[in-house]
């Protein structure tokens, strides 16, 4: 049927391309992908030979307004170069669009880096913020992570490599002594999720800044401090039994 469809691809191992997915991209009159490049070498692998055409939120209205025309008669799927489209990839400014013409939208759930790396993290995920990529100069990166600080959730966030260790510095240095996971190459043959207080991971990565793809995963602030004066009084007690 028409309308337009939100196909997740695999972040790394093909094998997790869903099967609704392979179908939905082998029928689908048109993909709009990222890097028709990244995207052929998906299709090829399904035996998909739909069109396909570039698509990002920077495109023209005009463009944005073709493919909405096709919309309403024909399947159009819209892939990013891994992962959910959408999720820190280009895609919003399309579904409001569509939404806004009254024609179909439809999703086609699978990978997203930020959800498998908090499967891998052994932090809580009961409640997380996904922070997507921090900006690249110092002084917005620094009034981000400030906005964060006492946000009591797991917080998530895209890096790469080179940037690695200045994330984590800054990290370590507003959020202070909090456990931390880098995950790295997730379903991938290096996949890595190494954990650490946020000094440590900053001051491993600040020496050698790894390759690949990288989440940054990290802990909540603890739980407030035990303030009134019974709690003070049993801190003391434990303290000096401790030293007995
Ligand atoms: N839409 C994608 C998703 O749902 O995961 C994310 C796109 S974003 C432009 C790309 C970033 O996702 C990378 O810089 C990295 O932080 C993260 N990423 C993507 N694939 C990954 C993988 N296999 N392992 C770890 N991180 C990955």
């Amino acid at each position: 049927p028409p309308g337009l469809y939100i196909v997740a691809t695999p972040i790394g191992n093909l094998g997790d391309l869903t099967v609704r997915a392979a179908d939905v991209l082998r029928r689908a009159n048109l993909i709009l992908a990222e890097d028709k490049r990244v995207t052929a070498k998906l299709l090829a692998h399904i035996g998909a030979t739909a069109p396909m055409q570039v698509y990002h939120d920077h495109s023209s209205e005009t463009d944005r307004a073709r493919v909405l025309a096709r919309l309403g008669s024909e399947a159009v799927a819209l892939v990013s170069d891994a992962g959910t489209p959408l999720i820190s990839d280009p895609g919003y400014k399309l579904v409001r669009a569509a939404r806004a013409a009254g024609l179909s939208v439809h999703t086609l759930p699978g990978p997203s880096a930020a959800i498998a790396a908090l499967t891998l993290a052994g932090l809580p995920t009961d409640r997380f913020l996904f922070a997507g990529f921090l900006p690249a100069k110092a002084k917005a990166r620094a009034e981000a992570v400030a906005e964060l600080a006492s946000l009591r959730a797991t917080l998530v966030f895209y890096e790469s490599g080179s940037r690695l260790g200045d994330a984590l510095t800054e990290l370590a240095e507003r959020l202070g002594q909090r456990d931390a996971a880098v995950v790295r190459e997730i379903s991938k043959l290096h996949e890595e999720c190494v954990t650490g207080t946020l000094a440590e991971l900053a001051d491993r990565y600040r020496k050698t800044p790894p390759r690949g793809e990288i989440v940054i995963v990290v802990a909540p602030p603890a739980a407030a401090e035990p303030a009134g004066a019974d709690a003070l009084d049993e801190a003391l007690r434990t303290a000096m039994v401790d030293e007995s």
